[in-house]
């Protein structure tokens, strides 16, 4: 007998297979042996009240072996004789895409500027070692896109279902947990997910399509008013219709199709810095309990969101049990991140603390000042670079206020709320180094005032939270794409060249993993459209 039963239970008695089917046997009035199998359908933390509950939604195998899969698996042939389409970058949003291709009988041939994951990991690890950061290998560059070295936390707020539930099975299929299916924030955490980017790319090598590393995208081929394929560094061109997945740290990209007076606009973001709290404190604060989560419940987690001064001010891709990175992807930059391994087990819990900016706050950010880049470039504020250029003049400012080395520019929360420096900072995972700095005197006022306001107003819902032994950790500007490539809605092209088809977060129509490799699905899916139209 297969049974299905909604339960709301203690966190000690859904902490295994084992305590679940004790669970079962007391509900159902059957003993333990008689259980097969349990798998748990839905899982969420209920923390409102004092008591904490699992709501577990599960099938129980009574007296029955389980005799159907755990996911859904696709099935990829092989399109070694297919129409070819060139791929450009390797993150979710381009992997997906190349998978899609696969299914619906086109070869995917990518190309990627970084390296295989697991060589790009030793450039990582010289950016805390040595403060060097490779340009075309680091946190946002390299197979597996931005996500790869991540918390590769999977939930999104896309409403279609269907589209997140095959993403999901599909990252099952490539070696994810299948706990990814059932939890209400899943994660795959950053230990976990270059296996699965590595099993990806092999399938779509054993399809017959190709995956090519260290190759940069430099230009592309235009005939007429049709994208016909790429040029690369290494002196190659690849031929066909191009996605064009390069993520919204592409900085060359953007201004290549600028330059070329490719349609692209200016698209609000939103920046500020990287909080870290001790995790046994949020654990305290979040299950109400003063010995924190004890032994059956995750690191926990927050999410905030206020309004001030008409922008919203809110936390960020919250990493519980994680680690706050170096995540600059050039010379004269500090940007920070979050991760965490899939156990979530640091003693530090982190997120973005992000005010929404929009185009037309420009000029409010830069003060009312000019901005020049470094190459003499003047950036007026109706260029679709404006929020690019400004980004980059943030990342310049932090680096200088770093000490120019990846050590990055910090100061205790309360300290910022009331404008005062501090002293020491207390110990932190940002292994580079944090030096002492008076963010709230180099930031933009128009970001440092919304975060002070935002501040008082999450320490007054979540006693605790505004505290002194948080660091902020300058800055968190890569929250999402500063420009969107315009394309059309229904066929996925670009507004004025057929053939391209701007996807992923770079484009500026997804964030995050999950709505990353939706947008490639669709992109693929515009592709064979475009195709069997020419
Ligand atoms: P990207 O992942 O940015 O991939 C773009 C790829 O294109 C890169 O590999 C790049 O090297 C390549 N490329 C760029 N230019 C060229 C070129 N000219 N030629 C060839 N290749 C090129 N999101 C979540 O949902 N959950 C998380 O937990 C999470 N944590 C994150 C942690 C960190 C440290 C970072 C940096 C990001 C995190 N994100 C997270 C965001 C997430 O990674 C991105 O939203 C997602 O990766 C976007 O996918 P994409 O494929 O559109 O672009």
């Amino acid at each position: 007998m297969i049974q299905e039963l909604q339960l709301r239970i203690l966190p000690e008695e859904a902490a295994s297979e084992q305590s679940l089917k004790q669970v079962v046997a007391r509900e159902t009035g059957t003993s333990v042996p008689h259980i097969h199998a349990v798998r748990v359908l839905k899982r969420s933390i209920d923390a409102r009240q004092r008591t904490i509950f699992v709501n577990v939604k599960l099938r129980a195998f009574i007296d029955e072996v389980p005799d159907e899969p755990e996911f859904r698996s696709v099935e990829y042939k092989d399109v070694s004789a297919g129409k070819p389409v060139v791929v450009v970058g390797a993150g979710p949003g381009g992997l997906f895409a190349a998978l899609r291709l696969i299914e619906l009988g086109l070869r995917p041939v990518v190309i990627e500027r970084g390296k295989n994951v697991r060589e790009r990991k030793k450039d990582i690890a010289l950016i805390s070692r040595e403060h060097k950061v490779d340009e075309e290998s680091n946190y946002s560059f390299g197979e597996g896109g931005a996500g790869a070295y991540s918390d590769g936390k999977l939930y999104t707020r896309s409403k279609k279902r269907g589209s997140v539930d095959k993403i999901l099975n599909v990252f099952c299929q490539f070696g994810a947990s299948t706990s990814i299916l059932a939890d209400a924030h899943p994660h795959i955490g950053t230990d976990k997910l270059p296996r699965v980017i590595e099993n990806i790319r092999e399938q779509i090598i054993r399809c017959g399509g190709e995956v090519r590393f260290e190759t940069r995208m430099d230009a592309l081929v235009i005939r007429g008013e049709e994208v016909i394929g790429v040029e690369t560094n290494t002196g190659e061109s690849f031929l066909g219709p191009v996605i064009l997945a390069t993520g919204h740290s592409a900085r060359d990209v953007y201004r290549y199709l600028h330059d070329r007076q490719i349609p692209i606009e200016a698209k609000g973001i939103a920046v500020g810095v990287r909080l870290e709290h001790p995790q046994m404190l949020i654990d305290q604060i979040q299950y109400h309990r003063k010995e924190g989560r004890g032994n059956y419940l995750p690191a926990a987690e927050y999410s905030f969101v206020a309004q001030s001064g008409g922008r919203g001010v809110y936390s960020f891709c919250m990493c519980p049990g994680g680690f706050v990175v170096p995540a600059a992807s050039g010379p004269r930059q500090v940007v920070v991140n979050g991760m965490s391994p899939s156990n979530r087990g640091s003693r530090w819990s982190n997120s973005g603390m992000v005010v929404e900016v929009r185009p037309e706050d420009y000029i409010s950010l830069m003060n009312n000042e000019e901005l020049i880049m470094n190459n003499g470039e003047r950036v007026e504020s109706d260029s679709p670079l404006a929020l690019m250029a400004f980004q980059e003049r943030l990342e310049e400012l932090c680096w200088l206020n770093g000490g120019m080395k990846q050590t990055a520019p910090a100061q205790r929360m309360v300290d910022f709320v009331n404008k005062k420096n501090s002293f020491d900072l207390p110990e932190s995972s940002y292994t580079p180094g944090l030096l002492a700095s008076p963010l709230h005197f180099w930031m933009p006022e128009f970001v440092t005032g919304r975060l002070r306001e935002g501040f008082r107003h999450f320490g007054k819902v979540s006693k605790g939270f505004l505290t002194n032994d948080a660091v902020m950790i300058g800055v968190e500007t890569r929250t999402s794409s500063p420009v969107r490539i315009l394309r059309d809605k229904e066929s996925y092209q670009h507004i004025t060249l057929k053939g391209l088809f701007p996807c992923g977060e770079g484009a500026g129509y997804a964030g995050g993993i999950v709505s990353a490799a939706i947008d490639g699905e669709r992109c693929a899916e515009g592709v064979a459209g475009y195709l069997s139209l020419v």
